[in-house]
């Protein structure tokens, strides 16, 4: 192994030579000359010449907004988003298996402009005393409508391992919009959340299970079942902007969170609904 490590030190010197100190542009340079390939941990410990290579990555990633994601974060990922996760390994060409915690990949050529900004905002909050729900709450609503991700909330919830529940509880128990590509947002991104709205569901349609708002979401193709508008029919002048799910029978009134008392609506046809302007057994009634 030796020899090899050598080879990849001169290269790692070679690709940056007037800034020999500065380990994390070797490191991004030796990303960018290898995007979309697995790299391992020991390989950037060569050609960063520190030892803590780990801490520069995590920067690269958080505080610049280079797309690295690492064997960690697509393992969490295979869990929370699998067809997302294996879209990318055939991309990369690599098989699960093969991926250790200690692997590295750049999966996109661009930065995220907003990290830096997003960097100075989490380590303010951090700092505040309270748990880790408080924290991702303000976070998120510093940041309406904008993906943040998941290297983020972690470093934010100090490393814990429990802060994916977090997330899952602000989102199912608490009522706040906060989705994933698996959740209601196939747009974004593997890895990243966003909270949609500042605002929390009425309370009876909260306490809504993740599966069960994928099953509903599935069925209802991810379009309002009164007017059909979907996110991709996003526009600035028109008020639809959410797609939120609704209890038929009201949740706090008794009713079940199953699929068949749940319904997508649009956020205009979701508050119509409850102004009663739109009677919704009546209205699939006259339907079908
Ligand atoms: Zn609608
Ligand atoms: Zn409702």
């Amino acid at each position: 192994m030796v020899p090899v490590f050598q080879k990849m030190r001169l290269l790692g010197c070679g690709l940056l030579p007037h800034e020999p100190g500065a380990a994390r542009g070797r490191i991004i340079a030796y990303f960018r000359r290898y995007p979309m390939t697995l790299i391992e941990g020991a390989e950037l410990q060569v050609v960063s010449g520190i030892g803590e290579w780990a801490r520069r990555v995590r920067e690269l990633r958080v505080q610049f907004g280079w797309w690295i994601y690492s064997g960690v974060t697509l393992r969490e990922q295979a869990i929370e988003a699998p067809e997302a996760v294996s879209e990318m390994l055939q991309e990369l060409g690599v098989r699960l298996d093969q991926i250790r915690v200690d692997h590295y990949v750049l999966m996109r050529p661009d930065q995220d402009r907003d990290a830096a900004h997003r960097w100075h905002l989490i380590n303010s909050i951090r700092k505040r005393k309270g748990g880790v729900k408080p924290k991702f709450l303000a976070f998120f609503r510093e940041n309406v409508g904008k993906p943040v991700a998941l290297e983020e909330l972690r470093y934010l919830a100090g490393d814990k391992s429990e802060w994916a529940r977090r997330v899952r509880e602000l989102r199912t128990e608490e009522g706040w919009p906060i989705y994933t590509r698996m959740q209601g947002r196939p747009d974004l991104p593997v890895g990243s959340y966003v909270l949609d709205e500042d605002k929390q569901a009425p309370e009876h349609d909260r306490h809504i299970p993740d599966d069960v708002r994928i099953a509903v979401l599935e069925r209802d193709e991810f379009s309002c079942r009164v007017c059909g508008w979907k996110r991709v029919n996003l526009h600035p002048d028109d008020p639809r902007k959410f797609l939120e799910l609704h209890h038929i029978e009201h949740h706090v009134a008794g009713g079940l969170n199953t699929v068949d008392n749940l319904v997508t609506l649009c956020n205009v046809h979701h508050d119509q609904v409850h102004a009663d302007k739109i009677n919704l057994p009546e209205y699939f009634e006259a339907k079908s």
